[in-house]
């Protein structure tokens, strides 16, 4: 694996976290916390816009850290499996692909208080 692209691949799943991120939003908007919401997959293969049905609070919980990223079970990405639950698996990055998506983590803006506060205790 050439580092170059180890990063590039991270830096594409990072934009699909942006993209989930804004998918989070609107259903925060909506209030529809307690119904299941088509997130994107974020696995390395960049044309894969799969959808994986994630309740509010699993999300947060994935994106509670900011090296862990959402895949629908069987596709491809770097990284070690954390959790696989029915239909996806959670995937924490490692190496320079954690170092990207931990740079680009979207929670680091502030735009999501609650959780960052309950985080520095
Ligand atoms: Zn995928």
């Amino acid at each position: 694996m050439h580092a170059d692209d180890e990063q590039q691949r991270a830096a594409d799943e990072a934009t699909f976290r942006e993209a989930n991120e804004r998918i989070r939003e609107v259903q925060a908007e909506l209030e529809l916390s307690r119904q299941l919401v088509p997130f994107l997959c974020e696995c390395d293969d960049t044309s894969c816009h799969e959808p994986i049905l994630l309740g509010a609070e699993e999300y947060e919980r994935v994106r509670s850290d900011g090296t862990c990223f959402v895949i629908v079970a069987g596709h491809s990405t770097l990284g070690e499996i954390v959790e696989e639950a029915a239909g996806h698996a959670i995937v924490r990055k490692t190496g320079l692909g954690g170092l990207v998506a931990a740079e680009r983590d979207p929670r680091e803006e502030g735009r999501w208080p609650t959780s960052r506060r309950a985080e520095s205790g």
